[in-house]
């Protein structure tokens, strides 16, 4: 079988597959017929639901269908950010060893899993997308995430494809892949510096790019990943709530189903209102029998989000000032993400660039495209058309170690090229707390002073209680220590650290490769459900399809005996058969052929008779 790269674009809200085919990046359409598929997972009494069919019956099991995991994904239970999300979440999410879970009722049974394992669902589905799509085997995929994704988040996600059975080859920012979508739909041959905004569901992704023909230079990425679309549906609903409140004296938060149905109102009207003044939102027995028929004006939704809006404005003031870039050096402003498409987020940026005009390429897609061009030049070097082209990206978020004071000193900055190595001399912590202001210290180790704990840090802050520990080891030293720590950070944000003291010798060198994702025992027996879950799905599909061959079969038959006389018996047996699969719509594949076994039965001696083999020569027959 012929095996596949493709790129993934997963996304908050949706996600998107691509693949590099006839010298283009093409989308590939869902078994829906949609290029985009909602990031969404259900549970059911029989099934797991991924996608569209997750999304659409979401008001009916609203407890059990799950979305905006790229939200939790790599975050502990208690991260601010984690918690402030999951109060708007109609699933429930547990703590388990600092971990979250999400907690759902599938067959009738409480079930945990962890974000790991729902983003995988996705990513296998994406994956089967393209398989029904290629007639072959995906194997190979890039990925791309937000830009502010940290090494847990990273992390998490290779776990994830591990989880799916997918080797993800390379993780890329999705404003980054966008930026190689629009460079090459816009060859020329000067070298300009692109800006590329993605505002999507639950992100705010910003890069700015140096693009010189092939090259693709990232020179600063940056971003917020607690703003999107979803943050201004929040807005819209909570105005809602209360409008209701205040007309009706009623609280719409009581009523889960309501609250979804309520949602995906406030997600069209917010989308209508990209291309039209105002829009009416009318919801017919929205709560205890009450309609609720309201109307909303663009202007008012932009109220409502005005401060989110400016906030979307910081990541790009950030970016310019880390790569050194004034706001006249940019020469062209690229818009991705659904979200960009609202009408005040886009006269803000042209406002911000003194009136320049945006470049508006497809905002649904362009990640995904631009991950399958990564994909083909990493899995082959037979493509032509994308051969030479190289990205050279940057690291989002600094890495560094505590020094003395509880300060972090930065070894490998945010926006360093990748793959990087650096390494920092430090000396050990005198006595006296104001001679830190000449070089780098570390403390000792209060209990051993004749070790050091070397820790290592994520992160922007100076003090360590912001930042996130990556891990931490002890390490001898001399009495005139002059330690040396090396950071090595590779294109799959594989970290490795390694100290020693100088005076010592290479052979007391201490090395550790963070690890912060899932145990290798986690993945194993995540690795074994999800088989279980495909095997169980395979089932289902398998069963529908006897199902449908079942019925097919007796309405052909249906038809055929209303046409013939003396054909009772065969019209009772029909009969009974359309009685039964509508009373045993979740019958088993077996119980399903058995019975259209006994209809073939009672059908074949009048066929004999007739001396014909196939019930569709039987119609040719009696139509003599
Ligand atoms: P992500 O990559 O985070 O999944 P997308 O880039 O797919 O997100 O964008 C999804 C978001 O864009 C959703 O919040 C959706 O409501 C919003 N969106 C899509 N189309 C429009 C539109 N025409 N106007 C406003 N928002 C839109
Ligand atoms: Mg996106």
């Amino acid at each position: 079988m012929i095996e596949y790269a493709v790129g993934i674009d997963l996304g908050t809200s949706y996600s998107c597959v691509s693949v590099w085919h006839n010298d283009r990046a093409e989308i590939i359409a869902n078994d829906y017929g949609y290029r985009i598929t909602p990031s969404y997972v259900a549970f059911t009494n029989s099934e797991i639901l991924i996608g569209d069919a997750a999304k659409n019956q979401i008001s009916l099991n609203p407890h059990n269908t799950v979305f905006d995991i790229c939200r939790l994904i790599g975050r502990s239970f208690h991260n601010l950010e984690a918690q402030s999300v999951m109060k708007y979440w109609p699933f429930t999410v547990i703590e388990k060893n600092e971990k979250p879970y999400i907690r759902v009722t599938y067959k009738g049974e409480k079930k945990d899993f962890t974000p790991e394992e729902i983003v995988s669902m996705l990513l296998v589905k994406m994956k089967e997308t393209a398989e029904y799509y290629l007639g072959g085997e995906v194997r190979n995929v890039v990925i791309t995430v937000p830009t502010y994704f940290n090494i847990s988040q990273y992390q998490a996600i290779k776990d994830a494809g591990l989880i799916a059975d997918l080797d993800i080859i390379r993780i890329v920012n999705s404003p980054t892949t966008a930026a190689i979508t629009y460079g090459l739909n816009t060859k020329t041959n000067k070298e300009r510096n692109v800006l590329v905004f993605d505002l999507g569901g639950g992100t705010c992704s910003v890069s700015i790019l140096t693009i010189d023909d092939e090259i693709f230079e990232v020179k600063a990425v940056a971003g917020n990943n607690h703003l999107g679309g979803e943050d201004f549906d929040d807005r819209l609903i909570n105005h809602f709530v209360q409008e209701f409140r205040k007309k009706f004296n009623k609280d719409l938060t009581s009523d889960k189903r309501a609250l979804c149905r309520l949602r995906n109102n406030c997600e069209y009207a917010k989308r209508s209102l990209s291309a039209s003044i105002s829009v009416n939102i009318e919801i017919d027995c929205l709560l205890d029998y009450i309609d609720f028929y309201i109307s909303l004006t663009r202007g008012e939704f932009e109220e409502l989000n005005q401060d989110l809006f400016q906030s979307a404005m910081k990541p790009i003031e950030k970016v310019l000032r880390d790569a050194k870039i004034e706001k006249y050096q940019v020469h062209e402003i690229c818009l991705v993400g659904g979200s960009s498409r609202i009408p005040k987020i886009q006269k803000m940026i042209s406002n911000y660039f003194n009136g320049k005009e945006l470049k508006l390429i497809n905002p649904d897609e362009a990640s995904a495209r631009g991950a399958a061009v990564q994909a083909a030049i990493l899995s082959s070097d037979t493509f032509e058309k994308v051969r030479n082209i190289l990205l050279l990206d940057v690291t989002s978020l600094s890495l560094g170690i505590e020094t003395s004071g509880s300060v972090i000193t930065p070894i490998i900055k945010r926006n360093t090229k990748l793959p990087s190595k650096k390494a920092e001399i430090f000396k050990i912590f005198a006595k006296n707390l104001f001679s830190f202001t000449e070089s780098l210290y570390i403390d000792t180790n209060p209990e051993n002073k004749s070790s050091v704990l070397i820790q290592v840090y994520e992160g922007e802050r100076s003090k360590i209680g912001n930042n996130k520990l990556l891990g931490k080891f002890e390490l001898t030293i001399s009495s005139v220590p002059q330690i040396e720590v090396t950071f090595k950070l590779d294109l799959n944000y594989i970290l490795k650290v390694s100290a020693v003291d100088k005076s010592m010798g290479k052979s007391h060198k201490k090395k550790i490769i963070i690890t912060i994702g899932l145990s290798k025992e986690e993945i194993k027996f995540m690795v074994a459900e999800a088989k279980k879950y495909r095997a169980e799905k395979e089932k289902i599909v398998q069963k529908m399809q006897a199902r449908n061959d079942f019925e097919s079969y007796t309405y052909i038959l249906c038809n055929l005996v209303r046409c013939v006389d003396n054909m009772d018996k065969v019209y009772d047996a029909i009969q009974e058969s359309i009685t039964w699969f509508n009373n045993n719509e979740e019958a088993e594949k077996d119980e399903y052929e058995h019975k259209q076994k006994l209809l073939k039965e009672i059908v074949s001696p009048i066929m004999k008779k007739l001396n014909i083999t196939d019930e569709t020569l039987l119609f040719d027959v009696l139509a003599i």
